[in-house]
């Protein structure tokens, strides 16, 4: 059945389902899972203490604290002290962030990082000037996954993102611009859920973690746009990188240890010069198509204001590891969109393009969970179908 579903080319791309499981599975997620354990790509800087623009009372203080576990355990109310939690209810927003599998485990690696500009992202709300309130977070010492931030707090950005800036569009025959930020963001909503269901905490008593596959069936399996959107926002950030290819090659990624720079550089051109990639799926998405009708213009600056609108939300999100993945994968989501919509179609791209290093880290970052997550769909997809449609 599943085959049915996702068999054919991937809505508004150029390559069908089978072709992006087999080249992910093959050629892709090997080189980017190595690529992302390079020193130049796992650590990113961030700020992840700026105040939400969008609802200041919101008691976010009472947040910040305990999402850096700052919380000491006499504040929290005797009847909360439960068996099994470590004095932390299962229900609580404001306690979950103080797991501590929310928290950001920070390193700092002053060698990494030298050598590239600032420039502004118009499609990014983050201010990425340097200060005493950025942070270098090593990524693979934080991995999206379970951390139980849930219920109103999570449900509030959700609903914002959908309702007040990325808006179901109309119909199946709206056009492709219109659709795009929509998919993007389910997309990218898709992969965290799956993220969130293939590492999961089963059982806190024994601290055992594992994938929960009714998770991954109840959100995201059972809506076949969900998955399909997936699939988009994968090929979409794919033709970014690919689109990029001139600047990625010569970009500078070194840290300071020449052997691991080697292998940063040698995974980048096999990404980038994959003869697989190149004869399967040449242009993961035809970017050329869009705003080209009268109102293109209009609607490029509405939905670069929408996004800005997105990237500002991930201040709100109330748990640091949720927050920290949030804003990579939104600032790597507006790389993608800085890539394909900054030359109006014109060939000068490699003139005009800078990018900033943590933009291209955001980036490959997010290509990689992207991929993670298509890859345990294709994985996991048929088995979990037939377990949850079977009467
Ligand atoms: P939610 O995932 O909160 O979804 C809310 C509603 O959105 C659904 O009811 C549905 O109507 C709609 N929806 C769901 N999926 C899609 C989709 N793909 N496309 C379109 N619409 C959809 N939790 C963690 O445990 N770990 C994390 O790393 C993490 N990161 C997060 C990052 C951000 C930016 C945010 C906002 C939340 C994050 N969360 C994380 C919380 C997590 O996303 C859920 O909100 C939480 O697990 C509660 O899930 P839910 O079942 O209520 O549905």
């Amino acid at each position: 059945q599943d085959k049915h579903r996702f068999s054919g080319i991937v809505e508004d791309c150029c390559c069908n389902y089978e072709t992006v499981d087999h080249l992910n599975e093959e050629v892709l997620h090997p080189i980017l899972q190595e690529l992302v354990k390079t020193p130049f790509f796992r650590y990113f800087k961030v700020k992840l203490w700026c105040d939400c623009p969008f609802w200041p009372d919101d008691g976010m203080c009472r947040l910040r604290d305990c999402s850096v576990c700052e919380c000491p355990e006499s504040e929290f109310p005797e009847s909360f002290k439960k068996p099994f939690h470590h004095g932390l209810p299962l229900d609580d927003v404001v306690c979950q962030e103080g797991k501590p599998q929310a928290a950001v485990d920070r390193t700092l690696d002053n060698k990494a990082f030298r050598g590239w500009t600032e420039t502004d992202n118009p499609w990014t709300y983050d201010d990425e000037t340097d200060n005493a309130e950025m942070m270098y977070v090593n990524l693979q010492l934080n991995p999206e996954r379970y951390t139980g931030y849930t219920g109103p707090s999570a449900r509030r950005i959700w609903d914002a993102i959908y309702s007040e800036n990325c808006p179901k569009y109309p119909s199946e025959d709206s056009c492709q611009e219109e659709k795009l930020l929509y998919k993007l963001i389910s997309g990218l909503h898709s992969s965290i859920s799956i993220h969130i269901a293939s590492d999961y905490l089963l059982d806190e008593a024994t601290n055992l973690w594992g994938p929960n596959l009714t998770l991954l069936y109840d959100r995201v399996l059972r809506y076949p746009d969900r998955v399909r959107n997936l699939y988009f926002t994968f090929l979409f950030v794919l033709r970014a990188v690919t689109k990029a290819t001139n600047y990625l090659e010569q970009a500078e990624y070194e840290t300071g240890n020449p052997t691991e720079d080697l292998k940063t550089q040698s995974f980048i051109k096999q990404l980038l010069y994959n003869p697989q990639l190149q004869a399967a799926c040449p242009l993961p998405f035809d970017e050329a198509k869009l705003w080209k009708g009268q109102k293109g213009p209009e609607l490029k600056q509405k939905i670069q204001g929408q996004f800005r609108n997105i990237s500002a939300l991930m201040d709100c999100v109330g748990c640091e590891k949720c927050r920290l993945w949030g804003k990579l994968q939104v600032l790597g989501l507006g790389t993608a969109l800085k890539i394909l919509f900054s030359d109006d179609g014109q060939e000068n791209l490699a003139q005009i393009l800078q990018l900033q290093r943590n933009e291209v880290i955001a980036l490959m970052n997010l290509l990689n969970r992207l991929s993670e997550s298509v890859n345990f769909v294709h994985q996991m997809g048929s088995a979990v179908e037939r377990q949850f449609s079977s009467p």
